[in-house]
């Protein structure tokens, strides 16, 4: 059985105040829930120790939204995988589509840093997903099957039972757009067939597939629902306190 799992990117917003204020609002309206739920928040780099400290005696996560993948050296502005887990950190979000499309990075840069999250004792989360052109284009099952296999490029079953899969349309990240729980299940059920193929059964039956793309309270509920869909990475409802509760509670 696989433990639900919600995650909360809190991309570039809050300052240090509303990042512990939030964070604590989380800790204390998901005590009961944490048992049957994961949770994880994921905010900016900076405020990453404060959260930590704030959500200490609860039962949340802390991830980061990016890593580089060098481990130490002269890459100025970068921050390793070693460092963030000595922050506190227990997850890395790798590939986020802001990152690919926004930053412009690619499958290889991608896998790099999923291989050195996990070296450096991080849990990644691969972010993969298509574009709206390419989805009209009949390609989303092409592209989804690219990023998956050139993100885990080189793991072994062991390193690859690490990772957390999160199927993000980028179509539907941050639009209010969400894809119906049909689409959305179709793309996780690929996903599953394709880690079993690459991997084992076993692996593709353990591992978790989030879906990402404007979740809400009133949609977080079905969407879970599905059978391939394992809880879900949550971009701005993250940020209000009692919507990302009540994304926690559809999980329960
Ligand atoms: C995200 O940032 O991963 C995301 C899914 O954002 P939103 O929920 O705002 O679409």
């Amino acid at each position: 059985m696989r433990k639900p799992f919600v995650a909360g990117n809190w991309k570039m917003n809050a300052d240090g105040h509303a990042s512990v204020e939030l964070a604590k609002a989380i800790a204390f309206g998901s005590s009961e829930s944490a048992e049957q739920v994961h949770i994880a928040i994921i905010p900016p780099f900076v405020y990453i120790p404060a959260v930590v400290k704030a959500v200490s005696t609860a039962r949340i996560a802390v991830g980061a939204q990016d890593i580089y993948f060098e481990q130490k050296g002269a890459f100025t502005g970068e921050i390793s995988a070693s460092m963030l887990k000595d922050t506190g950190c227990t997850y890395a979000l790798c590939g986020h589509s802001e990152r690919r499309h926004v930053i412009g990075e690619n499958d290889e840069l991608v896998n790099k840093k999923v291989a050195a999250a996990i070296s450096g004792g991080l849990l990644p989360i691969l972010c993969v997903g298509e574009l709206i052109e390419e989805r009209k284009a009949s390609k989303t099952e092409e592209v989804v099957t690219r990023q998956l296999k050139n993100g885990l490029a080189g793991l072994n079953i062991e390193k690859a039972s690490a990772v957390t899969i999160a199927y993000e349309p980028v179509w539907a990240i941050g639009t209010g757009l969400t894809a119906t729980p049909q689409q959305a299940q179709e793309v996780h059920a690929l996903i599953r067939k394709l880690l079993s193929k690459m991997y084992s059964a076993q692996l593709a039956e353990e591992i978790r597939i989030l879906y990402g793309g404007s979740v809400k309270p009133d949609n977080a509920g079905e969407l879970m629902r599905q059978q391939d869909i394992d809880g879900v990475l949550v971009g701005g409802a993250s940020l209000n306190a009692d919507d990302f509760l009540a994304i926690i509670q559809a999980a329960v």
